[in-house]
């Protein structure tokens, strides 16, 4: 099993650090050859209107489409929640997604003065799957920076995790649909690694 991390921005070395310290061969994902090589992906966190940009420079969007469409595993994280999406709330004029998770997420969502913050989350779906690390509670310590939310779900789409506290309570931050996962939130900087562990899971899951 070979998982890549979508290389054109963002914070790619986290994830390559992340999977790999869980024992998957992991490789930087910026040419179709590379793309082509590999079952799986992970989009970071970064800025998604630099990223779709960056993405249709390196030709990459047409293949990585089709890869999503003929159900390739992908997990993104913030930015790459958002490239995720099929709609975004406030995209910027001419911002376009990869697509393939029937979600609308809203950028900025938690409000251009909140640039930053942490909150510990439930997400029983995985927790369920997977070991706590030691070190670590049991909850998911979530790092939230300038992320979006979900604001309208298909019926499809898998609620994995909300905000339990503060103004946002409530927000859907974490959904499943099929082989696509998506956290607004950055679990690559924590040290728990245990939501790229369950993606792991899904990616062993739908190897042939
Ligand atoms: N606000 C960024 C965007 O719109 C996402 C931020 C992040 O990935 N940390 O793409």
């Amino acid at each position: 099993m070979r998982v890549g991390v979508l290389a054109v921005q963002g914070d790619v070395r986290e994830h390559l650090h992340a999977l790999s310290s869980l024992g998957v061969q992991v490789v930087g994902v910026r040419r179709l050859r590379e793309l082509d090589d590999v079952d799986a992906l992970v989009i970071p966190g970064g800025e998604s209107t630099t990223m779709d940009k960056m993405v249709r420079a390196f030709d990459l969007q047409e293949q990585l489409r089709k890869r999503i469409a003929g159900g390739m595993p992908v997990y993104g994280s913030c930015a790459g929640m958002i490239m995720l999406a099929d709609r975004i709330a406030d995209a910027r004029p001419d911002q376009e997604t990869l697509g393939g998770l029937d979600i609308t997420v809203r950028r900025n969502a938690f409000g251009r003065q909140v640039d930053s913050f942490e909150e510990d989350l439930d997400i029983p779906a995985i927790a369920r799957m997977t070991t706590v690390p030691e070190g670590h509670p049991a909850a998911f310590k979530a790092v939230f920076i300038r992320a979006p939310w979900v604001e309208e779900l298909g019926d499809d789409v898998e609620v994995l995790a909300t905000v339990k506290t503060g103004a946002a309570a409530g927000r859907v931050v974490a959904v499943r649909s099929g082989n696509l996962l998506a956290t607004s939130f950055h679990p690559e900087v924590t040290g728990d690694h245990r939501i790229h562990e369950y993606f792991t899971q899904m990616v062993r899951a739908a190897l042939p």
